[in-house]
């Protein structure tokens, strides 16, 4: 039997850069999905500790994946896929157990996914290296269950670090761990899960995603990654919409560069107005905030935090905000109390540390 954790993520800033080839720089949480991996007399089982029943099917390919509830696709995926590569996979159990909360932007299926392939190649013996890790995670999200996700939370799911950022170039897939440790400078990141229904979340970002490779295109380069000012980029184009898309995306990785450059430098409380000026680029420019978001992030400026924005994909999920320690509670407080008079359902909140990524669970 194999057993292994991988946790899910917060982005800490870098939004819509990754399928514009740009940079990102997320951060593992200490929540986390665990799965275990056992032989099995017939067939493939996968039981999760969040959905009912067991399913099992036949060994086959990624051609069977309509047969199964959405959720096991993210199990079996990696089972489909490695069995199309001609590994012959065994009759199996997998079991999974997640605290992730799921749909929150806090990728529960990143650490679904890579709990499950990293779990996988240690039972099976498969001998895979971090990209092999990496691109069979991928491969799962994006080709079994059929989301179209960069990378990014697969890559963070696999090669967090405890007290670091990582730093990844969404271009060629390298990662760097940044130091990343606001409680050793007084401060904490507060998360807010907004709770917001997501509304039009895929359409909106295939629009997005639409958007800013026409742009790409009438501009001449390859993705938005390689557009470096983004005035002179806008004012070669005439269509209000992706001249918006241009800037955030071209602005917001020039801020992804520049919080790298703070927390090398050791200058935490600097993130904070990057943090702020990535939430306005994404309401003003991007348009993917609503108001329960914008109303979360603009509680937590008042109530004291350095900076704060929005996390995730958009269109409800989670806002992160950069408070000074002894204010994490009435910051707090200050959020609810803001959604209950703006009629807001009512918000999770946690504070969160950058934890580890993938890992085997020993001592079972
Ligand atoms: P996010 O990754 O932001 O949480 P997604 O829509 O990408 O949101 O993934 C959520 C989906 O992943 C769930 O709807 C479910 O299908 C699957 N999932 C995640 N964790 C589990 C789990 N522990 N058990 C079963 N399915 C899960
Ligand atoms: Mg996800």
């Amino acid at each position: 039997m194999a057993v292994w954790h991988a946790p899910g993520r917060i982005n800490l800033i870098g939004e819509h850069t990754d399928y514009n080839d740009g940079f990102v720089l997320p951060m593992a949480l200490p929540m986390g999905c665990t799965t275990s991996v056992e032989d099995a007399d017939d067939g493939w089982s996968v039981v999760s500790a969040q959905a009912s029943g067991t399913v099992t099917v036949a060994p086959s390919g990624l051609a069977d994946r309509e047969q199964v509830p959405e959720w096991a696709t993210y199990v079996l995926g990696a089972l489909w896929l490695l069995h199309d590569d001609g590994v012959d996979v065994p009759p199996l159990l997998i079991s999974v157990d997640s605290d992730v909360p799921t749909g929150a932007g806090l990728s529960s299926s990143a650490a679904l996914v890579c709990s499950v392939v990293c779990a996988l190649d240690e039972h099976l013996g498969l001998g895979l290296d971090p990209s092999g890790l990496l691109s069979l995670s991928r491969r799962v999200e994006n080709d079994a269950v059929g989301a179209p996700t960069g990378g990014m939370d697969q890559l963070v799911s696999l090669r967090g670090e405890v007290g670091h950022a990582l730093f990844c170039d969404m271009r060629d897939l390298t990662s760097e761990a940044v130091p990343f440790e606001p409680a050793a400078n007084g401060l904490t990141l507060l998360v807010v899960d907004t709770r917001a229904p997501h509304r039009l979340v895929d359409g909106e970002y295939a629009a997005r995603r639409r958007g800013c490779e026409e742009a790409a295109r009438l501009l001449g380069v390859r993705a938005l990654r390689d557009v470096t000012d983004a005035d002179e980029a806008v004012s070669r184009l005439d269509d209000e919409e992706l001249q918006r898309y241009v800037r955030h995306v071209v602005t917001e990785d020039a801020r992804v560069l520049a919080a790298v450059e703070v927390l090398r430098a050791g200058r935490i409380d600097a993130l904070g107005p990057l943090f702020t000026a990535s939430h306005a680029s994404m309401r003003d420019d991007f348009r993917i905030t609503v108001p329960d978001v914008d109303t979360a992030a603009e509680t937590l400026l008042a109530a004291g935090a350095l900076g704060s924005r929005m996390t995730g994909g958009g269109f409800g999920g989670c806002v992160i905000g950069l408070v000074p320690s002894d204010g994490v509670n009435a910051a707090g407080e200050a959020v609810r109390r803001a959604f209950a008079d703006a009629g807001h359902g009512e918000p999770a909140l946690f504070t969160a540390e950058a934890a580890a990524g993938a890992r085997a669970v020993t001592g079972l």
